[in-house]
Order: structure tokens, then sequence, then C-alpha cells
């Protein structure tokens, strides 16, 4: 990944949770506090604001300026989350600008150090995991078809998050009427795949 794309996937992704803010904040408010929408708005926005006067010329620095932007613009849990996830990723594009999946699974795993969740916890890491898997198992393919096997893994791996009764996060207080829900970190996590094949 070379510099343009990465800044283009962080726009696409702003773009994408812009579009989407209403359906992110009522999942939230159906078991959380309903706010995801908003936050990751606030987000992506300041990230298109900060790269708009980073003269950077590597994904790796871009993915990275991004992620240090949420964890500094996100208050709730999906901004450190989040932030975290694009920080290691760029982190691993700075040595290697080709090792996207292995930059994939050092955010992956930056994500479950951080959030503790395992999958099956009604978190976002339900459709991180099968994202990161679908992306290493297509990546001998290209990018464009490993980009577009992760999208759709991530948003099978979130809707799977709906008969779940969450262990993580707010919506843990709710215990079981937490479950009949789609898990709006999940969801928020499938429209960032769905704007990186959209990338291809
Ligand atoms: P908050 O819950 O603090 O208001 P958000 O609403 O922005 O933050 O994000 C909520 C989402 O964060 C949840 O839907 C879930 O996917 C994710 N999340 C919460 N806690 C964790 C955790 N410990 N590990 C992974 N993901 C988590
Ligand atoms: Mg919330
Ligand atoms: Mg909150």
């Amino acid at each position: 990944m070379d510099a343009a794309l990465a800044r283009a996937w962080v726009a696409a992704v702003a773009a994408s949770v812009t579009a989407h803010a209403a359906e992110l904040t009522d999942l939230d408010a159906a078991i959380g506090d309903g706010d995801h929408g908003v936050n990751l708005r606030r987000g992506f926005d300041a990230a298109v604001a900060a790269l708009a006067s980073f003269e950077a010329d590597s994904a790796g620095a871009v993915l990275t300026k991004t992620g240090t932007t949420l964890v500094s613009k996100v208050g709730g849990a999906s901004g450190p989350l989040y932030g975290s996830f694009f920080r290691a990723l760029g982190k691993t594009l700075s040595d290697d600008p080709d090792a996207f999946a292995d930059g994939l699974r050092a955010g992956l795993d930056a994500v479950v150090r951080l959030g503790k969740a395992e999958p099956g916890d009604k978190t976002m890491v339900d459709a991180l995991v099968p994202a990161v898997d679908a992306y290493a198992a297509a990546a001998p393919s290209g990018f464009a078809a490993a980009a577009t096997a992760a999208a759709g893994a991530a948003a099978d791996g979130a809707a799977a998050t709906t008969p779940l009764q969450a262990r993580k996060g707010r919506a843990s207080y709710l215990g079981e009427r937490s479950a009949g829900h789609q898990d709006p970190g999940a969801t928020s996590t499938a429209l960032i795949f769905a704007a990186l094949a959209g990338l291809g």
C-alpha cells in the first residue's frame, strides 16, 4: 500500500461512517449509550483533517497518524481500540509497505491486547478476526481479491454477533438483554473493510 491509497482508505471510511452514522448510533442506542456513530464520525473526520496538513510519503506514516488522531479525538471505547489498530498497522507498513496482511494481524493483536475481548464476546473482534484471516488466506491473489474477501468475512462476522450476549464493553452491562442486536463496533469494522475493498 502507498500513501495515496492509505489516504483514500481513510477518506472512504470517513465518508462511510458519515453515511452510516445514524445506523451505528441506533445499534449503540439498543445495547450501549448511543454514541458510536458520533464517535467514529468525529474521529475519522479529525483524521482526514489531520492528514490534509500532514506531508507523509508512506502508507505507514498515514495510518499511524490516523491511529494517533483516533486515540486523541474519540472518547469512547472504540477510539483507543481503532486507534491502536491503525497505529499497529501503520507501524508494520513503515517497516515493510508490502506487509499488509501482517499489518492487519498486528492491528488485531493490538485491539485484543488493549480490550481483552475474545471471539464470541460480541465486539469488533468478531468482525476483525474473520476479516484478518480472510485477507491472509486470499493475499496470494492480490490486494483487490484479499480486500474483497476480508470485507465479506467482516460483514458475516458482524451479522453473527446478533444472537450473542455481550461479555465486553458497555453492552455487557445488559447481560442477556444484549442478545438480539448486532454489535455496533463489529458493524463499523465491516464498514472499514468495505471501504478497503472499494479501493481495489
Ligand atoms: P462506548 O461503548 O465507550 O460508548 P463506542 O460506542 O464508540 O464506545 O464503541 C462501542 C463498541 O466498542 C462496541 O460495540 C464494541 O464493538 C467495541 N468494544 C467495547 N469494548 C471492547 C473491548 N473490550 N474489546 C473490543 N471491542 C470493544
Ligand atoms: Mg457507545
Ligand atoms: Mg460512549
